[in-house]
């Protein structure tokens, strides 16, 4: 058996590949260093920090992390083009439930085709399957970069997540990537909300099949993967952030003007109260893809950033911006109100990636510079 395994601030310490050599059983280890060898054939692999495989017969089995096989023809020096290639996980927050991933190519090096698959498994034997490809993101010192977002699903209980990335490069060469993700369950806390009689009736009486539509309407926004839209810095959604009345994840008991209870659901955002007429911003760059009046939601504006990246903003009292805008970070997009279903006036804040509902606070982290 070999373990290899490298301690140390990963800041202060340069990913140096470095070449290695096996041929019959083995288990490796990364720490914080990535580790290159020569499969067979053509065949190179790169196996990337905090990574666990077990190597069999030229098989490998991926017990958590990242690895990569290379094939193909290429020109020169081999293994420097190769070892040029890294991924990594730009940003990971288990407790946001999303992870980002950066690709960085050699500017000699292009992109012809990039796939990028992600099974998440719940529920023991179900699985979701979603596909999209990777987004350019800019190019610094010669490298340029490319990204992909996942999000967990707080809904499904998501027990592990594994992800293929497949890059076919100008000239023959070939990527095939492996991660895999194990997701820790979570306990969310349990809040009751009451209605006043007004907003008692317009609940009871809001229209299902409606509501229904919508929101396959926004699940076909929400899974759209479109171009990245150069995030600019991460704005404040409005003012006065300090009074969060309810969290991500909560369950939330809809409790009517008479005490019955009306429903149960699972909070897919985060709530400010802040007084009517309060100014809400966008959170960052993007085009504003929805902005209309919906069941629930009342007033409601969705903003497209890009990677499958979305942020919504509901119970607005006005909207400002129409659909179709591209919008800076920081712009006036509405004012707080208590449109839809809502005890007070106060902001819903929401973040989709690829439809799931993460965290939106994770966005201060988000930004690719
Ligand atoms: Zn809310």
């Amino acid at each position: 058996m070999l373990f290899l395994s490298c301690k140390g601030d990963i800041k202060k310490h340069r990913l140096l590949p470095r070449i290695i050599d096996f041929t019959t059983e083995e288990i490796i280890e990364t720490g914080h260093n990535t580790y290159q060898y020569r499969k067979s054939g053509d065949v190179y692999v790169t196996i990337f920090p905090e990574t666990s495989i077990n190597y069999l017969n030229n098989d490998i089995t991926l017990n958590n992390g990242l690895y990569a096989e290379f094939s193909g023809y290429i020109p020169k020096k081999k293994t420097k083009i190769i070892s040029d290639i890294t991924i990594s996980k730009y940003l990971e927050s288990k407790r946001a439930g999303i992870n980002v991933y950066v690709v960085n190519i050699p500017d000699s090096l292009s992109i012809e085709k990039s796939i990028v698959s992600a099974r998440y498994f719940y529920n023991d034997n179900d699985e979701y399957y979603h596909e999209f490809d990777l987004k350019y993101i800019d190019t610094i010192a010669g490298f340029k970069r490319y990204g992909f977002v996942i999000g967990y699903n707080i809904l499904w209980k998501v027990k592990s997540i594994k992800i293929n990335i497949s890059i076919d490069f100008t000239g023959n060469l070939t990527m095939r990537a492996y991660s895999l993700n194990k997701v820790v369950d979570r306990q969310f806390e349990t809040q009751v909300i009451r209605f006043s009689p007004k907003k008692s009736k317009e609940i009871v009486s809001a229209d299902r099949s409606k509501y229904r539509l919508e929101q396959e309407n926004r699940w076909k926004i929400w899974t759209t993967v479109n171009e990245y839209k150069h995030h600019g810095f991460f704005s404040n959604p409005i003012d006065t952030m300090q009074y969060m009345t309810s969290s991500l994840g909560m369950v939330r008991e809809w409790r009517l003007s008479n005490n019955k209870l009306n429903s149960k659901d699972t909070h897919l955002g985060i709530d400010y109260s802040a007084p009517k007429g309060a100014p809400v911003y966008a959170v960052l760059n993007g085009f504003v893809t929805f902005a209309g009046s919906v069941e629930y939601f009342g007033n409601m504006i969705i903003i497209d950033h890009g990677m499958g990246v979305y942020t919504s903003y509901c119970h607005l009292d006005r909207i400002i911006v129409d659909v179709g805008t591209l919008l800076e970070s920081g712009i006036q997009i509405g004012t707080v109100g208590m449109t839809g279903a809502s005890t007070g006036p106060h902001l819903h804040w929401e973040m989709r990636v690829h439809g799931f509902p993460v965290d939106p606070l994770v966005l201060k982290d988000l930004s690719f510079r």
